[in-house]
């Protein structure tokens, strides 16, 4: 063991350079160590792979709705399923490689290895002691799964292995039905695979809102069999796997086990920090500085099981690596919750979650995307919104909504919610048309009958003027 370095960040994924950005623009007296694969979660297994076989998938499935429009030959249509997983390959792979090009520049800096703490200042990286003044723990997460089904072997699949096939047999079952599972379900659905879903809970997508919950049941249901609030159990059989679910019992040529994510700091030394760990060995971490106790360490990312988000994982290595290299940690505000399934209808909430709503203290405005003209156009007619406001100011608190495009208008609550912007607010932004955020002003003006005050007109009143004529 040499020289004490300033900081030592833990883990080479979204969080982990976000640090390191950080961290190297106030010290060259650093190291990035990583175990296993680079380019990061995101890039390689995550939001990105996902996200292209998604479009894949909802490309295939226009076709239905071709017809209607008055486009022949659409039966002619089929998925070459190599194909579609060779392209999300390829796009992974450049994905990949813009991420490398960080830690490449890092030289000597960047070193491969398992890293272990030996106490808040020591890391044991395979065999070799490094110390620094402060680290950064940045270790991410991994799918859960459970001990009996590795039996399973190669008929088991996480989000680990499924862009990594060939191709995909005809018959799936996805065990989850969290954000991953619910895209995922639907993306392999799409592209012409038997696909049976099933859950342990009773909600999809982790939806608190029972109305939103129930349209985003209604939407995938017409798609492919679901099937919730029973345990499930497999096993191996002849032709593949046996699915026992309740008084069901069906046979599938592969599982997808979407079940949930480990962060990765079961074996990472945690106990040598002195600090008390949780029942699932969670060191407490202050989300506004990232600090463990008041520890030189720092945890970020999937690896605190917090907010397992990229912009979320983003800004927390962003805040670990400052406050890892600063003399004092400084604490910083979060930004508004935002978070988004790409299923179709896309899935959104923002700001306050349902089940945190006060209920004597506030109103909610639902629009109805069935009769949208927009998405009526578009063969995309379904879905609803609902924003949250409080009772008294008609400030907006959150939403929920399974609608098309929610990607979207996501981003347009968001700045709402987190300039705490009023229903009368939103009313007064103007809204082309014909566009799909015409049917999300439904939910406002119906937020804007239920509060004490409500105008005849969404337009603001001249005050000047008025106040003029009054004179
Ligand atoms: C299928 C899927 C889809 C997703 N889609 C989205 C999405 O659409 N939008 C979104 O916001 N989020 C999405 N996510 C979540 C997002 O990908 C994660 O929140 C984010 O990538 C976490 O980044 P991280 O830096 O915490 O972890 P990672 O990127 O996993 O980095 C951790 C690194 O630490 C290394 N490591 C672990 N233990 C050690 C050790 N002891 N020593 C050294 N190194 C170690 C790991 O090997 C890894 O390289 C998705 C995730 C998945 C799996």
């Amino acid at each position: 063991m040499s020289e004490i370095l300033d900081v030592i960040v833990v883990g080479a994924g979204s969080a982990g350079l976000a640090a390191i950005r950080e961290v190297s623009k106030r010290t060259d007296r650093f190291l990035l160590v990583n175990d296993g694969p680079y380019g990061t979660t995101c890039a390689r297994v995550g939001c990105m792979p996902s996200k292209v076989l998604i479009e894949a998938a909802n490309a295939f499935h226009r076709r239905e709705m071709l017809d209607t429009l008055g486009i022949r030959g659409a039966n002619g249509l089929s998925v070459d399923l190599p194909a579609v997983l060779q392209r999300v390959r390829a796009l992974r792979d450049d994905f990949v490689a813009g991420t490398l090009k960080l830690t490449d520049r890092l030289g000597e800096r960047s070193i491969a290895g398992r890293a272990r703490l030996l106490g808040p200042d020591r890391i044991d990286v395979d065999g070799r002691e490094f110390r620094a003044r402060s680290i950064v723990l940045a270790t991410g997460s991994r799918p859960v799964v459970p001990r009996p089904w590795q039996a399973l072997g190669e008929r088991l699949l996480t989000t680990d292995t499924l862009f990594e096939q060939r191709t995909l047999p005809a018959r799936i079952a996805v065990v989850g039905l969290g954000a991953i599972g619910v895209e995922i379900a639907q993306a392999l659905s799409r592209l012409g695979i038997e696909v049976s879903a099933f859950d342990a809970a009773e909600r999809l997508a982790g939806l608190a809102d029972p109305a939103v919950e129930a349209e985003l049941r209604d939407a995938l249901g017409s798609e492919f069999r679901i099937r919730t609030g029973v345990a499930v159990e497999l096993a191996p059989s002849a032709d593949g796997v046996e699915i026992s679910a309740g008084d069901e019992r069906i046979v599938v040529d592969a599982v997808l086990a979407a079940v949930g994510r480990r962060p990765n700091v079961d074996r990472l030394g945690l106990e040598t920090l002195g600090v008390k760990l949780d029942e699932r060995g969670m060191p407490p971490v202050d989300p506004s500085t990232m600090r463990i106790g008041d520890l030189p360490v720092f945890l970020a990312g999937d690896a605190n099981g917090d907010r397992a988000l990229l912009h979320e994982a983003a800004d927390e290595g962003h805040i670990a690596g400052l406050n890892a290299a600063a003399p004092q940690p400084i604490c910083f505000e979060r930004r508004t919750p935002m978070g988004i399934v790409f299923c179709d209808p896309n899935v959104a909430t923002v700001g306050l979650r349902f089940e945190q709503l006060d209920d004597s203290r506030t109103i909610i405005g639902e629009a109805d995307f069935h009769r949208q003209s927009r998405a009526r156009m578009t063969g995309r007619d379904r879905g609803i919104a609902r924003v949250y406001a409080d009772r008294e100011s008609g400030r907006l608190l959150g939403a929920a909504m399974c609608v098309p495009d929610a990607e979207h208008m996501a981003h347009l609550l968001v700045l709402a919610v987190g300039q705490s912007l009023t229903v009368g607010d939103m009313l007064r932004m103007p809204v082309y048309h014909p566009v799909l955020e015409e049917g999300l002003r439904g939910a406002f003006r119906d937020l804007a009958r239920q509060l004490p005050d409500a105008g005849d007109s969404d337009l603001a009143a001249c005050g000047g003027f008025q106040a003029e004529a009054l004179d």
